[in-house]
């Protein structure tokens, strides 16, 4: 109980003193945030760099070119350019992709071997860029650990860092919610739209998405786990595509 009220004490300090309102370009709606531009990148630089320790990046030139020119065009267009953008290929057999706060992309090679061309991929990278920029995965930080990753950085407490970071990279391989899977998949899709890609393609990889799902459930790591709601999303992608959907009908989707 009494940590419970030094957490509430630390958190009305906080955004007595350090929270901030923005009007996020992506969701379109002002938004308080305790992790500002700034603390966001502290904590996608500690987490990315937690991320390289335990997993293997690939170095083949070809496949992080690939990876990189796609990552260019999207962020070209995309709502949110206070940020460096970055992407790396994990050199593990699974279609995943995370993103970390801050502007970091992690595809899992498995996603490049399976894209059949640069749109499914594109999707992929897409979506992924649209949970950066309508700030998910700081959102979510935000709400689970409240000051604590903060209070680490702010004091440079090592040992409360790398609890905060540990925290911060398990959530990370956490499901997002239903909410936060539909907009990355209309932002993904209005990027792909702007950047000259495909749309179309976001909905067949989905597709495999759910196949590989289907033949291997409940695999660590796999994509259903981190970004779920795949029979649900792939409609919802269909009608986004079309434009028959507004964001409205995203929510009432919700739960159907
Ligand atoms: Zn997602």
């Amino acid at each position: 109980m009494k940590y419970f009220f030094t957490l509430c004490f630390l958190l009305s300090t906080l955004c007595l003193t350090g929270c901030s309102t923005e009007y996020n370009l992506a969701t379109k709606q002002e938004e308080t945030l305790i992790y500002g531009t700034d603390k966001e990148v502290s904590i996608g630089e500690a987490v990315a760099a937690k991320m390289e320790e335990q997993y293997e990046t690939v170095t083949d030139v070809d496949l992080n070119e690939r990876a990189q020119k796609i990552l260019e065009r999207i962020v070209a267009v995309c709502d949110r350019k206070d940020i460096v953008y970055f992407i790396k290929v994990i050199d593990k057999d699974l279609m995943n992709a995370v993103s970390l706060p801050g502007g970091y992309v992690y595809v899992f090679k498995g996603v490049l071997d399976k894209a059949e061309n640069d749109d499914e991929l594109a999707g992929v990278i897409a979506h992924e860029v649209a949970h950066i920029n309508a700030r998910h995965a700081v959102k979510r930080i935000q709400n689970a650990y409240g000051a604590l990753i903060l209070q680490g950085l702010a004091t440079q407490s090592n040992a409360r860092v790398a609890q905060g970071v540990n925290f911060a990279l398990l959530s990370l391989f956490s499901a997002y919610s239903q909410q936060d899977e539909f907009e990355a998949d209309r932002l993904g899709v209005k990027y792909m739209k702007l950047a000259g890609y495909n749309p179309d393609a976001m909905v067949t990889f989905l597709e495999k998405l759910r196949k590989e799902e289907e033949k291997q459930p409940g695999r660590e790591y796999s994509y259903w786990r981190t970004h779920p709601f795949l029979p649900q999303r792939i409609s919802a992608v269909n009608q986004a595509i079309t434009g028959k959907l507004d964001f409205k009908d995203y929510l009432n989707l919700m739960g159907n």
